[in-house]
């Protein structure tokens, strides 16, 4: 059975995080916007306030929360702001590959530690030359006794500059793509380990973002997170997981828009009327809401995909490529809806627009959950349907009878090229509009090749 009802538990988390978010993190956002900087005092108190590390398992004192109950946590949070509700999500991110991993002395060794002392720990696949091609990773691990060296850079690493692990992707040979990759759980005090300055961006300024340099780091190899040839998967099933959370920051970010901009609807006068009156007005809001909804809806579907065990990767590549374009549409419908206004720094909907955008971008661009999809669409998913060339298709041989008594069907056969359908015991010599020969006819009536499964 389905069902969108949402637990006592759920409605308590839900209320706490959007709590957090109206008193905490609202009123201070636009300020650590304007000056481009991470409120890192606000992370601590969401850390003290539960509301980071969900999903460290209970084994390792964590919460262990499911990624229904997270995607509900972080609406609320981006719907404040889409750049802390990154930062703050961040170790969720950079948690996932230790959780996933099969490394159990690392999961016991940082995973409690995290919960314990706000630590933070980054994720890191991107880098200057790198980001959609998680293959061509060209930061260099080299084994030397037990330990590992790790040689190179990493580029776009959210909350780097604060935090003290990282969850470090690297190949051990770059030429074998794929096979080469392995990655390791790397402490930002490490010698050889710096950290670049923070990166200025057009939004998401609430957030830091920094390249890393790695020069021969020693990791121990009590520190493997994946040996070569099992990092590739293990990133994949992490964005697996991470995905169905970009789609609850879109969701969070699009609804605040609508919001405004149904505020602003009523209150907002245009040739003697509230500009809400317009049906043109009214037709965007009815969109704006319709989005926000669906990509709610999708954002659950993926999350609770993975909570049950099932492989989320379709759906959440669907969820993010949906959930961050209606985003971004919702949020420019509400610019053009408060206009003039819009585009000024004192109302919200600027801030959103900017912060939006990189939704498209990060944990995989559009392009590449389009490229998920379209492989699976065309290569996996299972049809229904029959294939066209068998597709039945009959006709009554007494159409004034046939409703009321059942049909006497012919038999029917389908030109393979022109889809022409020919009733009759022998197919045509040749087809009267292809002109191809009786061999490209296929018979479709009675059925013998598909079978409904
Ligand atoms: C604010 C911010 C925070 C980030 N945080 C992190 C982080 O914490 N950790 C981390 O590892 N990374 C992080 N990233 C990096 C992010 O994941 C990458 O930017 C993203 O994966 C895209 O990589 P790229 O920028 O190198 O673009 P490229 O891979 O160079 O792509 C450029 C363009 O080409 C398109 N393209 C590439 N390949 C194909 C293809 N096969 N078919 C069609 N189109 C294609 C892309 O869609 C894109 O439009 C962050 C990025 C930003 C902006």
């Amino acid at each position: 059975m389905l069902d969108f009802t949402l637990t006592p538990e759920q409605l308590e988390l839900r209320e706490k995080a959007r709590e957090f978010a109206r008193r905490e993190i609202l009123p201070v956002v636009w300020y650590f916007d304007e000056v481009d900087e991470m409120p890192l005092f606000i992370l601590r108190k969401a850390y003290e306030a539960g509301l980071m590390n969900l999903n460290i398992p209970e084994k390792y004192g964590g919460k262990g929360l499911g990624l229904v109950d997270q995607a509900i946590i972080v609406e609320e949070i981006a719907a404040a702001c889409v750049g802390l509700a990154t930062s703050l999500f961040d170790n969720s991110l950079g948690e996932t590959p230790v959780i996933l991993c099969k490394n159990e002395k690392v999961k016991e060794k940082y995973l409690p530690e995290i919960v314990k002392n706000f630590r933070l720990i980054s994720f890191a696949t991107s880098e200057p030359l790198m980001g959609s091609d998680v293959a061509g990773i060209q930061c260099k691990a080299e084994k030397d006794g037990k330990d590992w060296v790790l040689t190179g850079t990493k580029y776009w690493v959210t909350n780097g500059g604060y935090a003290d692990y990282y969850s470090i992707f690297a190949n051990v040979d770059p030429k074998s793509r794929h096979q080469g990759i392995c990655a390791f759980l790397v402490e930002k005090t490490w010698d050889g380990v710096s950290v670049g300055n923070s990166i200025p961006k057009l939004g998401l300024r609430t957030s830091n973002t920094v390249g890393l340099e790695f020069d021969h780091v020693r990791v121990p190899e009590e520190n493997v997170l994946a040996e070569p040839g099992e990092g590739f998967i293990l990133a994949m099933q992490t964005f697996s997981r991470t995905r169905p959370i970009i789609g609850a920051f879109a969701t969070g970010a699009a609804r605040s828009a609508m919001e405004f901009a149904i505020q602003y609807v009523k209150k907002r006068r245009a040739f003697g009327q509230e500009i809400g009156n317009f049906q043109a007005v009214q037709f965007k809001i009815a969109e704006m809401y319709q989005k926000v909804e669906t990509a709610r809806l999708l954002t659950w579907k993926a999350a609770w995909e993975a909570d049950t065990g099932k492989d989320p990767t379709i759906t959440s590549s669907i969820t993010k490529f949906y959930a961050t374009e209606a985003a971004s549409e919702v949020v420019n419908e509400a610019l053009q809806i408060f206009a003039g206004y819009g585009y000024t720094t004192f109302y919200p909907v600027e801030k959103i627009y900017r912060d939006v955008r990189v939704l498209k971008i990060y944990e995989g661009t559009s392009e590449i959950q389009r490229i998920v999809v379209s492989r699976h669409a065309l290569s996996q998913y299972e049809p229904v349907m029959p294939p066209l060339e068998d597709l039945p298709r009959t006709r009554a041989e007494d159409p004034k009878k046939a409703s009321r008594e059942g049909m006497k069907e012919q038999k029917a056969w389908r030109c393979r090229i022109c889809g022409y359908i020919h009733y009759g015991d022998e197919p045509p010599e040749k087809c009267p509009y292809c002109h191809f020969p009786q061999s490209t006819f296929k018979k479709v009536w009675p059925e013998e090749h598909s079978k409904v499964k």
